[in-house]
Order: C-alpha cells, then sequence, then structure tokens
C-alpha cells in the first residue's frame, strides 16, 4: 500500500459560521472536487482550520505546527477561500495570496489557487 499524502483543510472563518465544511470533507472521502487529483492514491487529513479571521492570522502558525508535528504535505484552500467557480462560486478571498505565500515558505504544496 502506498505511503498516504498528508493533507490539510484551510476554510473562510466568516464563512464557517454558516458552513459545517460538509461538502469539504465529502469532497475528501470521495475524492471529488479539489480532491479528485488523488484518485489511486491514499490520503489522509491531518489538520482541518479556518483561517482564524481576516487577514487569516492563524493560518501560518497552524500549518508550521502540523509541519511539524504531523508531517503536513498539501494544504487545501477550501472553495470558500479559493473561490473556485464550477459547484460553488465565491469570490476569492483578498488575502488568499498572503496566506499562500505562508504555506509555499514552509515548503508546502498548495492546492485552491487554481
Ligand atoms: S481572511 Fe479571507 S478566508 Fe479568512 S475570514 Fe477573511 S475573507 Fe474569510
Amino acid at each position: 500500500m502506498d505511503t498516504p499524502i498528508k493533507i490539510a483543510l484551510v476554510r473562510c472563518d466568516k464563512i464557517s459560521e454558516t458552513c459545517p465544511a460538509a461538502d469539504c470533507f465529502d469532497s475528501f472521502n470521495n475524492k471529488w472536487g479539489g480532491f479528485e487529483r488523488y484518485q489511486g492514491q491514499s490520503i489522509i487529513m491531518v489538520g482541518s482550520m479556518t483561517c482564524g479571521g481576516c487577514p487569516g492570522r492563524r493560518v501560518s502558525w497552524l500549518l508550521k505546527e502540523l509541519m511539524e508535528k504531523k508531517g503536513l504535505q498539501v494544504v487545501h484552500f477550501s472553495t470558500c477561500v479559493g473561490g473556485f467557480d464550477g459547484k460553488y462560486n465565491h469570490q476569492r478571498c483578498i488575502h488568499m495570496k498572503n496566506m499562500a505565500g505562508y504555506a509555499h515558505d514552509l515548503g508546502l504544496e498548495v492546492v485552491g489557487m487554481e
């Protein structure tokens, strides 16, 4: 069996007040949407967080923590942050580029900027 890819999910703090992330977890569990790319591969969710509120104030240190403690490899920004067109059509968060930058600086792969 292949070694699972270690993933974390980052969601919009404001939108999390009205969204329990059901479709985020369904897409992870069943590999659709942003997780479709992992068809045929093993994946595990090592952490899930909101950004902590504008301007994404806790993303940097929480991702660092997950890297150090859980070997996090890939961070997925949810549609409520990244603003994908498709099933959902949120506007991209204006702080997304900075948050993705933190993740890149840590050496993480980032999904959700497409
Ligand atoms: S920084 Fe972006 S993702 Fe986070 S609460 Fe503000 S609008 Fe939402």
